[in-house]
């Protein structure tokens, strides 16, 4: 269907910036979800009419982020969009990640609660009323949900995820729930606490939990895909974990500091034990083995320091260059 110009005007209209009240916006970022689109719209509609039944008079907007899809997903929102005039959606010029879908989609939402979800149907989106209903009867800022099991993952990703989540606690002062992700809905208040943090690499279960607010969890069970597959692989999950350590913690740059203490106190007395044996009982200095060894181990060492470090300096560099976090081809609001 051609894109059209009348939704355009329409929803210019509705958008209008500002702070608007009593509108629930329903960001979802989207990459190659084409098959997963129109269920995800059709199960959220049927939550909007029975929040409608708690609250009249609400509005709602819904603003889909296409991060880039290869797919049909693009022209799909374009159809979903002249068909609601509620429906929102920007395009990507290429594909930015997730962090950078949700940034967007939170930028564009002019709802005093915003409810952020995966197009992809493994959130359930059956909580999206019991969320709006913590939101509007008892004034919670944040209403997120919390995955209780980790059934559908292979071992090897939940035993790292597990690792990561203990990692992640003894480095960071920020803690971090195991199984929350970013299906939540947050206050207006929330909303802009969180755009008002503008880091290149961006965390945002670390960012939602730094900004702080009250807080209600809602669990539920494991969904597996129905269609499309998880965007994630060993390689890109282990970045996002880098991402969050070091985006909430300055505890690795001190670390070494310690081993290195350590070492070269262990290296001192190691040395005076040498220097007993060898004078007082006057046995020959033994052992290239062991002297290979230590030198292959602390120029290890050495160079790990260095990627630390480094890390922490790309982060600086990428901060310094103030990229924008993404590149918009189409919109239509
Ligand atoms: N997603 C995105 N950009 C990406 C990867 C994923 O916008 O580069 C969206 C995707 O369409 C889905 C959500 O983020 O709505 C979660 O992605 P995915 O299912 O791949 O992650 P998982 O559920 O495995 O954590
Ligand atoms: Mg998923």
């Amino acid at each position: 269907m051609a894109y059209c110009r009348f939704c355009i005007s329409f929803q210019t209209t509705f958008g209008g910036g500002g702070n608007s009240t009593n509108t629930l916006s329903i960001v979802v970022p989207c990459y190659n979800e084409s098959r997963n689109i129109h269920t995800f719209y059709t199960k959220a509609l049927e939550q909007i009419t029975k929040i409608q039944t708690l609250n009249p008079s609400i509005a709602c907007e819904f603003i889909f982020v296409d991060d880039g899809s290869s797919d049909e997903t693009l022209r799909i929102l374009e159809d979903l969009s002249c068909a609601d005039t509620r429906v929102k959606f920007l395009s990507f010029s290429r594909n930015f990640g997730k962090e950078s879908a949700i940034l967007a989609g939170l930028r564009a939402s002019r709802g005093d609660c915003v409810v952020l979800i995966d197009a992809d149907l493994q959130h359930p989106v059956e909580l999206i009323l019991p969320m709006y209903e913590a939101f509007y009867t008892q004034h919670i800022d944040v209403v997120y949900a919390r995955r209780i099991n980790r059934d559908g993952e292979g071992r090897i990703r939940a035993w790292l995820s597990k690792m990561f989540y203990k990692v992640y606690g003894l480095l960071s002062s920020v803690g971090l729930e195991s199984g929350v992700s970013d299906f939540r809905l947050m206050s207006r208040k929330v909303v802009d606490s969180v755009l008002s943090l503008n880091e290149t690499h961006r965390f945002c279960k670390g960012l939602f939990e730094w900004v702080g607010f009250e807080k209600k969890c809602l669990c539920y069970h494991y969904i597996p895909r129905d269609e499309g597959k998880s965007s994630w692989n060993l390689w890109k999950l282990s970045k996002y974990a880098i991402d969050g350590i070091i985006g909430f913690s300055t505890l690795p740059l001190r670390i070494p500091l310690l081993i290195g203490g350590c070492i070269s106190g262990g290296a001192i007395v190691y040395g005076i034990c040498i220097m007993i044996d060898t004078f007082l009982y006057g046995n020959p200095v033994q052992g290239y083995a062991s002297l290979i060894c230590l030198i292959l181990f602390l120029g290890g060492l050495n160079l790990m320091v260095v990627g630390i470090v480094g890390e922490y300096i790309a982060r600086i560099y990428e901060q310094s260059k103030n990229r924008p976090h993404y590149l918009i081809k189409k919109k239509n609001f």
